[in-house]
C-alpha cells in the first residue's frame, strides 16, 4: 500500500484478537497505534494461559515483540479506556484515527446468581487465573481455599483451576460440579493429563452409578459413558500430590451456604435430570435439594464483558450491527452499533473475546482479528487518509492527553527494559512458569529506573 493511502488506526487491547488486527493493518502499511490496559502485552496469553505452557506462551511472545518492534506501531501499555480512566470511548474517537478497533476481551465476570456468592471463599475463575499468572491487582491477592473445593463447570478453564488446586495449592479435594452429565463434559481431553493422575476413580465410579438411571432415561449407557470418561485419564502428568479430584454430575448450585463468619461451609446443590433438546441434551431441575460440604467455590462459568467501558452494551455483549452486509467476513459482524441511534457507530469495530466472550483458543481469536482486520481495510477503503489526522498529530493529541491525566504509559524500549530485569530473577521466584512483578507501581519505577 503506497504511504497516501495509509491511514492511522487506533486499536485498543493488545490480546490475541487485538495483536492480529494491528499486525495485519501494519502489513497493509497503516500506523497503528495500541493502547493497552496492562503494562504488558498478550492479554490472556499473558495472564490466562496457564502458566507452566512455556512453550505456546513463548511463541506467542516471539511474534508479538516482532510485530510490536515495526515502525509503524505504535504501543502504549498501562492505557486504560472507559469511564473514570486514562481516555474515555469519546477522547479515543476524538484522536482523529480513521479508525477505532475495541479488542478488549471480555473483562467482566459471568454469575450464576445464587444467593450468598459474595461470602468469603466465593471466587470467579478468571480472578483465580490472574492471580496464579500474576497480573497486578490480583498476583498478591489471598485466595484462601481451604481443603476441598468445587469449581462450578465442565470446561478447560474448570480443568486449569483444577490444575492450580492440584498441582501448586496441593489442596485436599477438588470436585467440578457439572450441571449436565459425563457425556455433555466440554474440556479438552488433552487439558485433563494435566490432573488425571489424581482422579478418584472409586468415587467417580459411584457418581456415574448414582445417576445411571438420569443417563438411561436419554439414552445414555451409565457403563459406556463411564469409560468414555475415564479412558481419556491415559497420558496423566506425573503426580505431585494426594489430591483427590471427583465430579459432582447433574448438579446445579442454588445457594452458597456460610458459616457465622460468613465464610462458605458448602452448596444447596439441587439435582438435574436430562432431557433431549435437538440433537443435544438440557439440564431441567428436579426441585430435589442436598447439601454439598466444600470450603471454597469457584464459578468457571465464562466471560461477559466490561459494561462500564461506555460502548454500546447489552446482556453481556457489546452490541454489534444487526443488518448483515454481503460482504465475507460479514462487516456487521465487527461494527459497533448503537441501538438508540439505530446506527453503526462510523469507524468503530469490536474483534475477539470483546466481540464474543470466552469464544474459543487463541487460534479463534487471532482469526477473529484477522477477520476484523478485513473489514477495516474495507471500511479505509471508502475514506480518504487526507480526511483525518495524520499519526503525528494523533500521537501528540494523545501524549497531551495522557500527560493532563497523569498516566504513565510504557512503550516497547519499557517493555525491554522490565523484560530483562525479570529474567534476571529467573528461579528465584515461587511463581508458576517465569518471574513477574505483580504489581505496575514496582514495573513502572524499575522501567524508569532501567531507561535512566
Ligand atoms: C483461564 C484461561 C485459560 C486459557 N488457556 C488457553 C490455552 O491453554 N490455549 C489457548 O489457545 N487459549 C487459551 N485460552 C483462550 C485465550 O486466552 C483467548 O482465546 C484469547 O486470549 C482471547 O483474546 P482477546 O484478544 O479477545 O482477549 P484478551 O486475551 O482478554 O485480551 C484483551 C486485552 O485488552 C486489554 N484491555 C482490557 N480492557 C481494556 C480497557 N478497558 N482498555 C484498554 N485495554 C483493555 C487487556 O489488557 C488485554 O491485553 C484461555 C482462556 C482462559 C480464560
Amino acid at each position: 500500500m503506497s504511504a497516501t493511502n495509509s491511514h492511522v488506526i487506533i486499536l485498543v487491547g493488545a490480546g490475541p484478537a487485538g495483536m492480529a488486527v494491528a499486525s495485519s493493518l501494519a502489513k497493509a502499511g497503516h500506523e497503528v497505534i495500541i493502547l493497552n490496559r496492562d503494562i504488558k502485552f498478550g492479554g490472556l496469553a499473558e495472564y490466562g494461559i496457564f502458566p507452566a505452557k512455556l512453550k505456546l506462551r513463548g511463541g506467542l511472545k516471539k511474534q508479538y515483540w516482532d510485530m510490536l518492534e515495526q515502525p509503524n506501531v505504535h504501543y502504549f501499555g498501562n492505557v486504560s479506556i472507559g469511564k473514570g480512566k486514562d481516555l474515555t470511548v469519546e477522547d479515543v474517537r476524538a484522536l482523529g484515527a480513521s479508525a477505532v478497533v475495541f479488542a478488549i476481551g471480555a473483562q467482566g465476570t459471568k454469575a450464576i446468581g445464587v444467593e450468598g456468592d459474595s461470602a468469603m471463599g466465593v471466587f470467579h475463575a478468571k480472578d483465580v487465573v490472574y492471580h496464579f499468572n500474576r497480573l497486578p491487582g490480583f498476583g498478591d491477592r489471598p485466595f484462601e481455599m481451604g481443603k476441598h473445593v468445587g469449581i462450578i463447570g465442565a470446561g478447560d478453564v474448570m480443568v486449569d483451576i483444577a490444575h492450580w488446586l492440584i498441582r501448586y495449592k496441593k489442596v485436599e479435594r477438588v470436585t467440578a460440579i457439572v450441571r449436565r452429565g459425563p457425556a455433555e463434559r466440554k474440556y479438552n481431553p488433552k487439558e485433563i493429563r494435566a490432573v488425571c493422575a489424581n482422579m478418584d476413580l472409586e468415587g467417580i465410579t459411584q457418581e456415574v452409578a448414582r445417576i445411571k438411571d438420569r443417563l438411561a432415561a436419554v439414552g445414555q449407557n451409565a457403563e459406556e459413558v463411564l469409560n468414555g470418561l475415564i479412558n481419556e485419564f491415559t497420558k496423566c502428568e506425573p503426580k505431585i500430590s494426594d489430591t483427590k479430584m471427583g465430579f459432582k454430575f447433574l448438579a446445579s448450585p442454588k445457594r452458597i451456604l456460610v458459616d457465622a463468619n460468613n465464610r462458605v461451609r458448602g452448596l444447596e446443590m439441587e439435582d438435574n435430570k436430562l432431557e433431549p433438546k435437538g440433537d443435544d441434551t438440557a439440564a431441567v431441575g428436579l426441585k430435589q435439594y442436598y447439601e454439598f460440604p466444600c470450603d471454597a467455590v469457584v464459578f468457571a462459568v465464562g466471560d461477559k464483558v466490561d459494561e462500564t467501558v461506555g460502548l454500546p452494551y447489552k446482556s453481556g455483549m457489546f452490541v454489534t450491527n444487526p443488518n448483515k452486509t454481503n460482504n465475507d467476513p460479514d462487516d456487521a459482524l465487527f461494527q459497533a452499533y448503537d441501538e438508540t441511534t439505530g446506527k453503526i457507530v462510523d469507524g468503530v469495530f469490536l474483534a475477539g473475546w470483546a466481540r464474543k466472550a470466552s469464544e474459543g483458543l487463541v487460534g479463534i481469536a487471532k482469526r477473529d482479528g484477522d477477520w476484523c482486520a478485513e473489514v477495516v481495510n474495507r471500511y479505509l477503503s471508502t475514506t480518504a487518509s487526507g480526511t483525518h489526522s495524520s499519526a503525528k498529530v494523533v500521537l501528540d493529541k494523545l501524549a497531551s492527553i495522557l500527560k493532563a491525566h497523569k498516566s504513565h504509559p510504557v512503550d516497547v524500549k519499557g517493555l525491554r527494559v522490565l523484560e530483562s530485569i525479570e529474567k534476571c530473577h529467573h528461579g528465584a521466584t515461587d511463581c508458576i512458569g517465569e518471574f513477574k512483578y505483580s504489581s505496575n507501581q514496582e514495573m513502572i519505577r524499575l522501567i524508569e529506573q532501567g531507561k535512566a
